[in-house]
């Protein structure tokens, strides 16, 4: 495939469309365009500025058809493809549309390969691996869930977290270097235990990065919405009767265990819970309080990771307590957007709560529910509606969409960076050791993005393509 060629295909989708979109694209589009357009206005399209649309009429060579057509033009760098972009809008007939590409190609375009236009945004630097990934699948996306994970990978969440941990792999590595080109003058750059920290570190963010990502193959725009409290306020229960409402409005879940003793959810529980047209994943977690014994303080460590994860949070108080000491402390841990649940709301009055809220200045919807009579359900599911809707929830924030392929790099690296901090924990000599897992490690990390896709991975991917894209 020679990218220096001027290209053509037709870009709409197949089959019978009201219009079809022939796409030229190269050094040569707007010579040729000048070539098998006759404009209205008799102007010529090479004269045309960026982003100007014309009707008039496309007349290829040899191809004995003048038909009339919207010609627009897009120029380099301001295109898809970032070179000179010609496109020519025609009403939708196959056989026309085959005749019309032959003509295009007879006055000087060569046919495009499946994923040629997506290749050469990809070579001109406008979309990196990642996201000319994204483009395949939203072309090929099956319904509204699939497009919009496909469009949260267009947008680069992941790209963009990749960077920052090659960054900073990037950055021990000079050390690791510079440690090895003045070892005989005996200076260190690094001591071991610093490298060895900062390469545990990110070996971490990776690992929760691979932790909290989402699998484009199966994403379906799920809401991650995570019950956080202190113990025995009554987060499974709230969990419990959302689910039992949801079902006797037509969905199945699975049940946490409701029982009176404090910490009884030690793991994590999760029910798919639909709401109006939403669809959220909920998760109930141990309570966060000082932890009393190590078992206690693995479900804490546990809980933390959910909150971590998740896109909106339900954190719950509870109206009984009469003092809410911890809660500011599990406000504090929250990153995500959250609704506050005041629960219990049959055994007291909701207004310490709301009172504690507002003296902190906490800013939340605040909901007063109880679990037993369920009231305040129906609004705790509006406030939800509200939060997601309102824009509020970036459902990329917290863990962005990757493929399969992304999702064995990443692991790849993750393995690779702890092998480093292994060996960087040695006192001396292994500085080169060190410094080829990190090599290693920030390869993996350059398949994601292609700055270092190999031949063969371009290949499987692009072939998947359709023509046209
Ligand atoms: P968790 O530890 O936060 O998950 O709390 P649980 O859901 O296990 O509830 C702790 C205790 O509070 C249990 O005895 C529940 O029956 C009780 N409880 C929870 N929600 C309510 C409620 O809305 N009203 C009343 N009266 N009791 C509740």
């Amino acid at each position: 495939m020679n990218l220096s060629d001027t290209i053509v295909a037709v870009s709409s989708p197949e089959g019978a469309g009201e219009r079809a979109v022939l796409r030229l694209s190269g050094a040569d589009a707007l010579r040729i365009a000048d070539r098998v357009f006759v404009a209205a206005d008799l102007s010529r399209p090479s004269a045309w500025p960026t982003y100007r649309a014309g009707p008039g009429r496309l007349e290829p060579p040899g191809a004995g058809l003048s038909v009339p057509a919207v010609l627009y033009v897009m120029r380099a760098p301001r295109s898809y493809t970032r070179e000179d972009v010609a496109e020519f809008h025609v009403g939708a007939w196959p056989a026309v549309t085959g005749a019309l590409v032959a003509g295009l190609m007879r006055a000087g375009a060569r046919a495009g390969e499946p994923g040629e236009f997506t290749l050469r945004a990809l070579v001109g630097g406008r979309l990196d691996l990642a996201q000319a990934e994204a483009v395949m699948a939203v072309v090929g996306a099956a319904n509204e869930a699939a497009l919009r994970a496909a469009g949260d990978l267009l947008r680069g969440h992941l790209s963009a977290e990749v960077a920052r941990v090659a960054d900073e792999v990037r950055g021990i590595l000079v050390l690791v270097e510079a440690d090895l080109d003045f070892s005989d003058q005996g200076i260190e750059a690094a001591p071991p235990e610093e490298l060895a920290r900062r390469t545990g570190a990110a070996r971490a963010a990776l690992a929760d990065l691979g932790r909290r990502s989402r699998s484009l193959e199966t994403f379906g725009g799920e809401v991650r919405l995570v019950i956080a409290g202190r113990p025995n306020v009554g987060k499974s229960s709230l969990f419990n009767r959302l689910l039992a409402d949801a079902a006797e409005a037509g969905t199945d879940a699975d049940r946490a265990i409701v029982a009176p003793e404090a910490g009884t959810t030690r793991d994590e529980v999760r029910a798919a819970l639909r709401v109006g047209d939403l669809a959220f994943v909920l998760s109930d977690t141990a309570g966060l309080d000082e932890t009393a014994d190590e078992l206690a303080g693995k479900a804490r460590g546990r809980a933390l990771e959910a909150i971590g994860r998740a896109d909106l949070v339900l954190v719950a108080m509870d109206a009984t307590a009469p003092s809410h000491d911890w809660m500011a402390e599990v406000i504090g841990l929250v990153t995500s957007p959250m609704v506050l649940v005041i629960t219990k709301c049959d055994l007291a009055p909701a207004d310490a709560a709301r009172r504690w809220l507002a003296e902190r200045g906490v800013r939340a919807a605040v909901v007063a529910t109880s679990a037993v009579t369920g009231r305040g359900l129906a609004d705790l599911c509006d406030a939800l509606v509200r939060a997601v809707e309102g824009g509020g929830v970036d459902r990329q924030a917290a863990g962005p969409v990757v493929t399969a392929r992304h999702r064995a790099a990443l692991e790849a690296a993750v393995v690779a960076l702890a092998r480093a901090a292994r060996v960087a924990r040695r006192p001396r000599g292994a500085g080169e050791l060190v410094a080829m897992e990190l090599r290693e490690s920030l390869d993996a990390l350059a398949t994601v993005t292609g700055q270092r896709a190999g031949t063969d991975i371009l290949d499987a991917i692009f072939s998947r393509f359709c023509i046209g894209k």
